[in-house]
């Protein structure tokens, strides 16, 4: 079972929690917890970081950010312990959960469940603090932003589990962020390969990590809501979404859609170098020194080539990396030999995914027209097998968001009463 911040966020809130675990501990589960720290705490850490050192130590950073989840394992075994249940917590270094070097985003190795096994068959409730684990210098590391979630898809395939809970502020996945439209449907269940398309495309209700471990592990995961009453269904009813391989999906037997869920994400930034040569080596020469700084580049077009030889690049990277994307074309300019650098980072990346797609021809037309219909001018296009990503100004996500999903028909329908 894993708890995000807003479940975690106050003694109140942990108590609900506390609850949860216990019912589940009651139907005669074995169980294991992973808890985020309490919604903002890393925010506000990270800052602490900011201000001590603008040009901090990850290894320090690391240091002041796991705390956040050390307070809320604690407090949700004494919260546990106060309920009668036996509980107690494993710190990222205590299991270990081991950890490569690089911090402030590592990824987990091995963890030795050992001990937490035979802890949990005789009964207790292990608490394990999310996002944190044992580097291979000894020191506390952190996963990355929202990396709770993959510390529980570890812990859960570490330990064996039948499945992984993901208790969050929303009852389930999607088709669309459903604080953003109000008509977006819960899904039954998705599978593992559109869960993951969706989450690096902007769904950000499971970190993408967490997604590609328990395709590789088999992990089965729900994503459920915390959010309940003492009287709401066990997670064994599998009220939530399930995240399965695709053949667990047709036994299922649900309604095939042709698309699962759009997402929207406005961290990306678009660059243009106009009049570049136009002739071999010449995009190597523009894509190289960026793979080197460690950018990644999403969505590229070469324009058609204008005369002389000339054509324009358009490509968008990460906006957090926009500035040094410039500088460094800014310095390759004389080996690349463009005219300009302009850049937007205004912009939006729109992307359909569903698996339906390989299957069926149109997916991309219907989302230009409708697009087109609403006046929304598409910069970039980029594919893949299962997902469709457009390029838009930033201002129009929401309207694009909508108009899509009501294109593909995705909208809940209204109660008839
Ligand atoms: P936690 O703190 O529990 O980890 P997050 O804030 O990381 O929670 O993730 C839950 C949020 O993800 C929801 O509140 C919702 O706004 C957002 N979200 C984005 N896309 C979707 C989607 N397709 N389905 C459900 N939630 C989504
Ligand atoms: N507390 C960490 C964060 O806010 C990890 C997590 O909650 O998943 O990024
Ligand atoms: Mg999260």
């Amino acid at each position: 079972m894993k708890f995000g911040g807003t479940s975690m966020a106050g003694t109140e809130r942990i108590r609900r929690v506390a609850n949860i675990v216990r019912r589940q501990q009651a139907a005669g589960h074995e169980v294991a917890v992973v808890v985020s720290a309490m919604a903002g705490e890393t925010d506000r850490l990270v800052n602490f970081c900011r201000e001590a050192n603008p040009l901090y130590d990850p290894a320090e950073y690391d240091v002041v950010v796991a705390a956040g989840e050390q307070i809320t394992s604690g407090l949700l075994a004494l919260t546990l312990q106060a309920l009668g249940c036996k509980a107690r917590s494993w710190l990222g270094w205590q299991l270990p959960i081991h950890t490569d070097n690089a911090h402030a985003k590592t990824r987990i190795g091995e963890i030795d469940a050992g001990e937490v096994i035979a802890s949990m068959q005789a009964g207790e409730i292990a608490v394990i603090p999310g996002f944190q684990g044992l580097a291979e210098d000894g020191r506390v590391a952190t996963l990355g932003r929202g990396g709770s979630d993959t510390s529980a898809v570890a812990v859960a395939a570490a330990v064996k589990a039948d499945r992984c809970d993901i208790y969050t502020d929303v009852d389930g996945v999607y088709t669309t962020d459903p604080r953003i439209v109000a008509k977006a449907r819960k899904l039954k269940a998705v599978t593992f390969e559109e869960m993951l398309e969706l989450a690096s495309v902007g769904s950000k209700v499971l970190q993408t990590r967490s997604v590609s471990l328990a395709m590789k592990e088999k992990v089965p995961v729900q994503v459920l809501s915390s959010f309940i009453d003492d009287d709401a269904p066990l997670a064994d009813e599998l009220p939530g979404t399930l995240i399965v391989s695709e053949e667990e999906l047709e036994g299922l037997d649900m309604e095939s859609q042709l698309i699962t869920g759009i997402a929207a994400d406005k961290n990306e930034a678009k660059v243009i170098l106009t009049r570049v040569p136009d002739r071999p080596g010449a995009v190597a020469s523009v894509f190289t020194p960026l793979a080197a700084a460690n950018i990644n580049v999403d969505m590229i077009i070469q324009n058609v080539g204008r005369d002389k030889g000339e054509t324009d690049v358009t490509f968008t990277v990460p906006g957090a990396d926009l500035v040094r994307t410039q500088a460094l074309l800014e310095e390759q300019k004389p080996q690349i030999g463009f005219n300009r650098i302009i850049t937007d980072p205004k912009v939006a990346k729109i992307s359909v995914v569903g698996v339906g797609m390989r299957s069926h021809a149109g997916i991309a037309s219907t989302m230009f027209k409708a697009l087109a219909d609403r006046g929304i001018n598409i910069q970039a296009i980029s594919t893949s097998e299962i997902k469709v990503s457009v390029l838009i100004d930033e201002d129009e996500t929401e309207l694009a968001v909508r108009v899509l999903h009501t294109a593909y028909g995705l909208d809940a329908v209204e109660d008839a009463a």
